[in-house]
C-alpha cells in the first residue's frame, strides 16, 4: 500500500489510544502514537519507584471476564495470559465473617446463587431483596428513565435493606463505577450487574494482572506497532491540534517543543478535560459536540501501596466491608513472587472525596488500621515503605444524565476522531470502555476512508436461561 492518505496520529497512549493505534496499524494505516509519559497504559499504568527502580502501578486495576474488548486487545498484544481470572470473589466484614461469591453448575443467572445463599454478612431479608432486585434488572423493559434515575433511588423503590446496600450493593457498584450510589445512574449500575453477574456464568470472574500495568502495555504495544511500521513516541506531549483555515479538517499536531507532525487523520484519546485544552477556542465554541465535553464530571480514587517485612496471609483480592478501605490486593501473590519473605499489599478506596483533605500520613494510618483489623497475620509486621496515590480525576462520573453528554467517536470535524473511556461506549469508566472507544474510533475512521472493518468484539454470549429472561436483548435493545 502506498503512503497516500494513510498517516494517522493517535494522541494519548492509554488503553483507548493503544487500542485505536493497534487496530489501525493492523488495518494498514501508518500510525504514530504519541504519549506524554514514559510508559503506556495511561491511568492504567505504572511509574518507576525512585528508590527501588521497580515498576509500581499508579493504582491497582482489575477487570472482569465480561470485558471482551479489553481481552481482545490484550490477546492481540500477546499478554492475555498475564491476567489471572479468579473464580472466587472474597469478602470480609467487621465481625470477621468471610464469604465468597463463586460460580456453580447452575446456569446463569443462578450460577452464583448457592454461594450467595451462604453469604454470611447478609441476613435472609437482605438476600430476598437482593434476589428480587437482580431479577428486576434482568427482566425490566429498557427505559429512558434508567438513564436519569440514580441506582440509590431505585434501591429505595425496590425496598432494599440498609444492610444489603452497605454490604452488597455498595461494595460492588461503588468500586465498579467509582461513584457513590446516589451519583450512579441505573443505566450504569444495571450494566455492571447484568453483564458481570447475570447474563453469563463466567462474566463475574475477576481478572488481576500478574505483571505491573506498565509492563502489560508498554513493550507489547511498541512491538505490535513496529511490526506494522508504526511508531510510538513516549515522553512526548502534544500542545495543540492544527486545523485548516476554515476549521474543517485537521492537518496534524504541534508538540510542546514546537515540532509539527502532519497527519491525514487524528485520533485524540485524552481525558475529556485534556481534549478541551488542546482544541482551539474557535472549535470549542462552534460545536455543541465539543461544548458538551466540558460538563463531564470526575470522581477520585485513592490507592495505597504498602511493603511489609514478612509474609502476610491475604488472598489475591479481598473486598473489605464496613470500613474505609474497600479492596486489598496481595501483589506478592498476584505477581507470583518467589521466596516470599516480605509482602506487597495494595489497597483501593473508590469515590474517595472524603480523603481529599487528609494528609498522606493520615490516609496511611487509617489504611493500616483497616488492614490490621482484617488480616491478623499482619500483627508484628514492620512497614518497610509505602506510597499513597491520589487521582482527583480518576474516572468520569456515571451520574444520571451523563449518557447524553458522552460524544460518539466520529467528531464533526472531517478527519478527527475522539476516543477515551468517557466517550459513548455504553460502559462506565473502565479499561473495557477505553478499549471499546478505541475500536469504535478506528471503525469510524476506516468507514470514512472507504475501507470499513468490524473491530468491536462481541459481548459474552448470554446463557440460555438468562437470555430467556432478558427481555431487552430479545427485543434487540441493550441496557
Ligand atoms: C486510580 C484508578 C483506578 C482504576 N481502577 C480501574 C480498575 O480497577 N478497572 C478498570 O477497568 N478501570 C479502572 N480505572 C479506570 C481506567 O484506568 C480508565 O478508564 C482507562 O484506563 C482510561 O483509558 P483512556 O485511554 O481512555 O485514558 P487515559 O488512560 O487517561 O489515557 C490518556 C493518555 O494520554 C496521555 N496524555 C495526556 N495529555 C497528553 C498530551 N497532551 N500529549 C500526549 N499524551 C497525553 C496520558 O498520559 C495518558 O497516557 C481506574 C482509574 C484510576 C485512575
Amino acid at each position: 500500500m502506498n503512503n497516500l492518505n494513510r498517516r494517522v496520529v493517535v494522541i494519548g497512549g492509554g488503553v483507548a489510544g493503544i487500542t485505536a493505534a493497534i487496530a489501525l496499524a493492523d488495518a494498514g494505516m501508518l500510525v504514530e502514537l504519541i504519549e506524554k509519559r514514559p510508559f503506556l497504559g495511561g491511568r492504567a499504568s505504572s511509574s518507576l519507584d525512585k528508590h527501588t527502580h521497580e515498576l509500581v502501578d499508579e493504582c491497582q486495576h482489575g477487570t472482569m471476564h465480561c470485558c471482551t474488548n479489553l481481552s481482545q486487545l490484550l490477546d492481540r498484544l500477546g499478554v492475555l495470559d498475564k491476567i489471572d481470572y479468579h473464580r472466587t470473589i472474597e469478602f470480609l466484614d467487621s465481625e470477621g465473617n468471610r464469604s465468597a461469591i463463586h460460580g456453580s453448575r447452575l446456569p446463569a443467572p443462578l450460577h452464583t446463587a448457592p454461594s450467595f445463599l451462604r453469604f454470611k454478612s447478609l441476613g435472609i431479608r437482605d438476600k430476598i431483596g437482593i434476589a428480587r432486585a437482580m431479577l428486576l434488572m434482568l427482566i425490566s423493559p429498557s427505559s429512558a428513565e434508567f438513564e436519569s434515575l440514580s441506582i440509590d433511588d431505585w434501591f429505595k423503590r425496590t425496598g432494599q435493606t440498609e444492610r444489603a446496600i452497605k454490604r452488597f450493593w455498595r461494595p460492588i457498584l461503588v468500586s465498579a463505577c467509582n461513584e457513590e450510589l446516589h451519583r450512579i445512574s441505573c443505566y450504569h449500575g444495571f450494566k455492571i450487574l447484568r453483564d458481570g453477574f447475570l447474563l453469563n456464568s463466567e462474566g463475574y470472574q475477576f481478572g488481576v494482572p500478574s505483571v505491573p500495568l506498565g509492563a502489560l502495555y508498554t513493550e507489547p504495544t511498541i512491538t505490535a506497532l513496529q511490526q506494522n511500521s508504526g511508531v510510538v513516541r513516549t515522553k512526548t506531549t502534544v500542545e495543540s491540534i492544527q486545523f485548516d483555515d476554515e476549521d474543517r479538517r485537521v492537518l496534524g499536531v504541534i508538540l510542546v517543543n514546537g515540532e509539527q507532525i502532519p497527519a491525514d487523520y487524528i485520533v485524540c484519546a485524552l481525558q475529556s478535560d485534556l481534549l478541551w485544552k488542546i482544541l482551539p477556542e474557535s472549535i470549542r465554541e462552534s460545536y455543541a459536540y465539543f461544548k458538551m465535553v466540558e460538563h463531564i464530571e470526575f470522581s477520585p480514587i485513592c490507592g495505597v501501596h504498602l511493603w511489609f517485612d514478612r509474609a502476610v496471609d491475604c488472598p489475591p483480592a479481598l473486598a473489605l466491608l464496613d470500613c474505609q478501605t474497600e479492596w486489598v490486593f496481595n501483589k506478592t501473590k498476584n505477581f507470583k513472587t518467589a521466596n516470599v519473605t516480605s509482602t506487597y499489599l495494595s489497597t483501593v478506596v473508590s469515590a474517595s472525596r472524603m480523603l481529599s483533605s487528609r494528609t498522606k500520613e493520615e490516609i496511611l494510618e487509617e489504611t493500616i488500621r483497616d488492614l490490621q483489623a482484617a488480616l491478623p497475620s499482619m500483627k508484628g509486621a514492620t512497614l518497610l515503605r509505602w506510597q499513597v496515590v491520589r487521582w482527583p480525576k480518576a474516572t468520569f462520573s456515571p451520574i444520571p444524565g451523563v449518557e447524553g453528554m458522552r460524544p460518539v467517536q466520529k467528531s464533526p470535524i472531517k478527519n478527527l476522531y475522539i476516543a477515551g473511556e468517557w466517550t459513548q461506549t455504553g460502559w462506565p469508566s473502565t479499561m473495557e470502555s477505553a478499549a471499546r472507544s478505541g475500536y469504535l474510533a478506528a471503525e469510524a475512521l476506516l468507514i470514512d476512508k472507504g475501507s470499513p472493518k468490524k473491530l468491536l468484539a462481541a459481548d459474552s454470549k448470554p446463557g440460555r436461561l438468562a437470555h430467556l429472561l432478558d427481555g431487552h436483548r430479545r427485543l434487540g435493545k441493550h441496557v
